[in-house]
């Protein structure tokens, strides 16, 4: 009887951890890029819509008058067209000689990437025997090192143009590798693509569509527009000094405060013991912790000299200036004390009049944010 009682709670106990995304923000954002840019804007929408949900943020960028998507893998073409997305172009980010993802391009009528003629042949091959025409877009590698021909490769470019029946290049496009932090290579990469696409109408070609810029290009270089944009983080607010720009952060994390207790001066928190309490402490304990994203950050590289000395400065100034964590409770600020834990932190809520159940807000990058957390679209 009592047990079967228990049971029944257990069932309808529903969870308060919650990832909240806030849409407004969303479309607020894409007018500021929209005004910006004066040219189409492509949604990329790669990394379930940069944590967001790639339906909701699909739609969300329709009703802002987006109706072209990039995306970075077949499964969410797939996805789209069977939400309601038939008709949109979805221009595949990446170029692929893995004939099972080139055929479903094919099927799916995505607009693939062909970065290289071996891609080129199967694709066509593939397009023949479905009796179809794909439509791409040439990818021109300018240091990114990844998809696409390198621009001294000229002959190979022009062959995608002229040789294969069953494609017909819409669009060529290149990618910045560092247009959040160097200003000398973006601009060469800018050169590089844009002496080529002359080349290319020299020999009276039809370039189709042209772009190059992502989210922090068109709020740094003039002339990195061409006749389209690729953007991505800046939709959910995820550029340097978003503010500085009008966007705005989009999505945080959100749970209730599960414990209050206080502890003496002298007291140490959290696994490896490295911060003690200086004096009597009130402390507030939340499950958020590494399992849900928070506190995981990406690993610093360290290639080059300048980076290692960066990493090594980043370190001591958080040792000199003690720099903390911090979440939001009641509007506060709170500091996170000791070790961000697998399930938990630990905040300093002395004197803040903050009581058990209230909500904890983190604000993490969405890209980290684990999947199965449940979102709630405001
Ligand atoms: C991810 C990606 C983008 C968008 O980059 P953001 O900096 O997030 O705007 C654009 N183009 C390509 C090829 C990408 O992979």
């Amino acid at each position: 009887m009592l047990c079967s009682k228990l049971l029944d709670e257990y069932d309808s106990f529903k969870e308060s951890k919650r990832y909240i995304v806030e849409k407004q923000k969303i479309i607020n954002n894409v007018k500021v890029i929209k005004n910006k840019c004066k040219v189409p804007v492509y949604g990329v929408i790669k990394c379930d819509g940069y944590g967001m949900g790639l339906i909701f943020i699909a739609k969300t960028l329709k009703e802002s008058g987006i109706n072209k998507f990039g995306v970075s893998s077949v499964e969410d073409l797939i996805t789209l067209r069977k939400n309601g997305f038939e008709n949109e172009e979805i221009l595949m980010l990446f170029s692929t000689c893995l004939e099972e993802e080139l055929r479903v391009i094919v099927e799916e009528n995505g607009v693939a990437t062909v970065g290289s003629l071996e891609c080129a042949i199967l694709l066509d091959n593939i397009a023949s025997q479905a009796n179809k025409k794909v439509k791409v877009h040439i990818k021109i590698d300018t240091g990114m090192g990844r998809y696409g021909f390198l621009c001294d490769d000229m002959l190979s470019i022009l062959k995608v143009y002229k040789t294969f029946k069953n494609i017909e290049v819409r669009g060529i496009y290149s990618h910045l590798s560092c247009s959040y932090c160097n200003v000398r290579k973006t601009k060469s990469q800018i050169k590089e693509f844009t002496v080529l696409l002359e080349r290319l109408k020299n020999k009276n070609i039809n370039v189709g569509i042209t772009h190059i810029a992502n989210s922090s290009a068109i709020f740094k270089y003039d002339n990195c527009y061409f006749n389209a944009v690729r953007i991505g983080s800046a939709l959910v607010g995820g550029v340097a000094n978003e503010s500085k720009y009008g966007l705005e952060r989009v999505g945080y994390l959100e749970d209730k405060v599960r414990e209050i207790k206080w502890l003496p001066s002298h007291f140490s928190i959290g696994y490896g013991s490295k911060y003690r309490t200086d004096w009597s402490t009130k402390v507030a304990i939340i499950p958020i912790g590494t399992k849900d994203g928070f506190g995981v950050v990406k690993k610093y590289d360290t290639y080059r000299i300048r980076d290692c000395i960066k990493y090594i400065c980043s370190i001591l100034k958080r040792c000199i200036f003690n720099r903390k964590t911090y979440v939001e409770i009641n509007n506060k600020k709170v500091p996170v004390l000791g070790d961000i834990g697998q399930n938990h932190i630990v905040v300093d809520i002395t004197a803040l009049g903050i009581e058990v159940g209230n909500k904890c807000k983190v604000y993490i990058n969405p890209l980290y944010v684990n999947n199965n957390i449940l979102k709630e679209y405001i």
